[in-house]
């Protein structure tokens, strides 16, 4: 291996990843006066975060009753009985606090006529445990709720003296004794290499919707924290349940918000008739995400989809008035326009469920430490190392998220990390030193990569595994599909090893950087199929055709999955059961969020 020389860097706290999970935590660690480095591969304000268009999910109560417990009811029943029910319950009493910090930070949310912060239905969120009306829960900055958030928390990042290290993108954790001292990262447009040893290292690198061939994520969600965390040897969590959004405009799969059923949006079929009137008789279109994008696939297959190819579902928009589309979902408006050639006040839009969010990933428990169970002590924590946002597991999404609570989710464990971290790291001791070992180990496989000398381009091999995945381990899954998709995977990520890099640069090498990254999907997209093969049930958005039902006796477990190279090893976690708060102290009944049939 030519020798690398690498410059280095010493931290309290090394955060990978400024989205707004990334960047919450940057904030929170600088406000606890921790030294805090940021390093990301894009520029903060360019995180996948930017394109979150709904909006954030708190029981403020501006536009009628709510309270913390239907929140987290609606989150348990969302999570299809797998979230752990203390994080679940963390989510939805600490949400409020968390949007009002949001607020005082400066995020131009939209308004209520009185001033209030304006708040929207969305799928899945109700009143009354349930049985009441749905409740308007999200609240948004208009169809731009991500974007304003990026910028507000960048901003205050930088007053509070956190350091950025901008496109730089980090290879691997350092591990010394048992215990991560820290990220080394390649910077990408002048080929340096950099060591950042740290007290805390906190992983916020966002999910893994390209290890499919059509998502509405950006190109830049390649699971690289997962795949860092695989090479660890630690494992990953619940990899099986991927969220398919409804509403992905047909052809491109840019996303349409909820938010447009939540303003009275509906979809219909080829009949022109509004189909989840049938399947959801009380939430109808604002029925859960699984289960409206269920009913679409089903409509399609059984020859009632629209188009030429009677192959995608209409959303219907013209008939709301243009004043709610001009206030409240411009963005969506163009986005139709450009993407679909639809003026959606005259013609609706054609949509079609697309790969939207990775409920597994790297699991922490609800101050954001990461997890390393073992059979004695399932919740055993991996110290010097967490996780947030979607590339974490914490879980509170369990089987299924509902929509806008993942923005809550990055706000609110992302300060939670910054609390947690302000009790476990001190700020006086010494920075670990550089674990040279770790370092080899890692600008060894990035020499490897750069060198890459076999017969397969990068983009040939991830288009295979994006195509398997898309064709093997989608919204309706089945022992056949997923035993084929488990031996397709498997040749795939064999074929790793001759994977072919033709530009040897260190500046602005997309080509390897794309090998990276490809490197970080193989192993998250490998414990996705392995871990849906093993589940023998139907849970959320995990549906099984051979295995209809929910088995809570047998399976309300969590999968862990441990990914080394081509091979999988699988084993389980609890689920947890106890909450935070008891019933008599304030807290839930837990007799509301006992397991039942998930029917809206
Ligand atoms: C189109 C769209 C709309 C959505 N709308 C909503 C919504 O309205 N409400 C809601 O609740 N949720 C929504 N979601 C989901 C939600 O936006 C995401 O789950 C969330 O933004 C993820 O945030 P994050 O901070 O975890 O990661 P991201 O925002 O994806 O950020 C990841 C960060 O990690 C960095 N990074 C990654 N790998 C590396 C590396 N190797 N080295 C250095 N840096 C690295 C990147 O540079 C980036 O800064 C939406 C998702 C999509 C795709």
């Amino acid at each position: 291996m030519a020798a690398y020389e690498y410059e280095t860097h010493d931290y309290d706290v090394v955060v990978v990843g400024a989205g707004g999970a990334g960047l919450r935590a940057t904030l929170g660690m600088a406000e606890q006066g921790l030294r805090t480095a940021c390093v990301t591969k894009v520029f903060p304000t360019r995180s996948h975060t930017v394109a979150a268009q709904g909006g954030i999910a708190a029981s403020l109560s501006n536009m009628g009753p709510d309270s913390w417990q239907w929140h987290m009811y609606d989150t348990v029943k969302g999570s299809d009985w797998l979230g752990d029910t203390d994080a679940m319950e963390y989510l939805a009493r600490e949400a409020p606090k968390a949007v009002y910090e949001l607020e005082h930070y400066g995020v131009p949310f939209s308004r209520t006529e009185d001033g209030k912060i304006y708040q929207r239905p969305f799928g899945g969120h109700t009143t009354e445990y349930g049985e009441g009306p749905p409740v308007q829960r999200t609240c948004a900055a208009a169809d731009r709720t991500g974007h304003a958030m990026l910028h507000t928390l960048y901003g205050q990042s930088l007053k509070n003296n956190a350091e950025f290290f901008i496109e730089y993108f980090a290879l691997d954790l350092m591990i010394t004794d048992g215990r991560c001292t820290g990220v080394v990262a390649w910077k990408l447009d002048d080929g340096t290499l950099h060591v950042f040893n740290a007290k805390m290292t906190v992983l916020a690198t966002g999910g893994y919707g390209r290890a499919y061939f059509s998502a509405t994520s950006a190109h830049t969600c390649t699971g690289d924290g997962g795949g860092m965390v695989a090479r660890a040897g630690l494992p990953l969590q619940d990899m099986e349940f991927v969220q398919f959004h409804p509403t992905g405009i047909y052809g491109s799969g840019c996303l349409i918000t909820e938010g447009a059923r939540g303003e009275g949006g509906y979809l219909t079929n080829s009949n022109g008739e509004r189909f989840m009137e049938r399947y959801a008789p009380t939430y109808k279109d604002l029925a859960s995400r699984d289960v409206v994008s269920r009913c679409m696939t089903i409509e399609i297959r059984e020859g009632r989809g629209v188009g030429p190819n009677k192959d995608h579902i209409h959303l219907n928009l013209s008939h709301l008035p243009r004043e709610t589309l001009d206030l409240r979902l411009p963005g969506i408006t163009e986005s139709a326009k450009i993407f679909a050639g639809v003026d959606l006040t005259k013609e609706p839009i054609p949509v079609l469920p697309t790969v939207h969010y990775n409920m597994g990933g790297i699991p922490t428990n609800y101050w954001g430490e990461v997890l390393n169970p073992t059979p004695a002590n399932p919740d055993a924590v991996f110290p010097g190392l967490m996780a947030v946002g979607e590339a974490a597991c914490a879980s509170v999404h369990g089987a299924n998220r509902l929509g806008s609570n993942s923005l809550i989710d990055l706000v609110v464990f992302g300060r939670a990390a910054s609390i947690r971290a302000s009790k476990v790291v001190d700020a006086g001791a010494d920075v670990p030193v550089t674990h040279k070992p770790s370092v080899d180990a890692a600008l060894t496989r990035f020499d490897a990569a750069r060198h890459a000398n076999g017969a397969i381009p990068t983009a040939h091999l991830r288009l295979e595994m994006q195509r398997t995945m898309q064709a093997d381990a989608a919204v309706f899954r089945t022992d056949k599909t997923l035993a084929e998709g488990v031996a397709k995977m498997t040749a795939v990520a064999g074929k790793m090893a001759d994977l072919k890099v033709t530009d040897r640069s260190l500046i602005w090498n997309s080509d390897l950087m794309e090998t990276l990254e490809l490197a970080n999907l193989m192993p998250n997209a490998l414990a996705t199929i392995v871990a849906a093969e093993a589940r023998k049930e139907s849970r959320g958005a995990h549906a099984q055709e051979d295995h209809p039902n929910r088995d809570d006796a047998k399976w309300r477990v969590h999968s862990l999955a441990v990914v080394d190279g081509a091979k999988v090893t699988l084993s389980t976690r609890p689920v947890h059961l106890e909450p935070l708060t008891k019933f008599e102290d304030g807290g839930i009944d837990l007799a509301k969020i006992a397991p039942k049939a998930r029917v809206y």
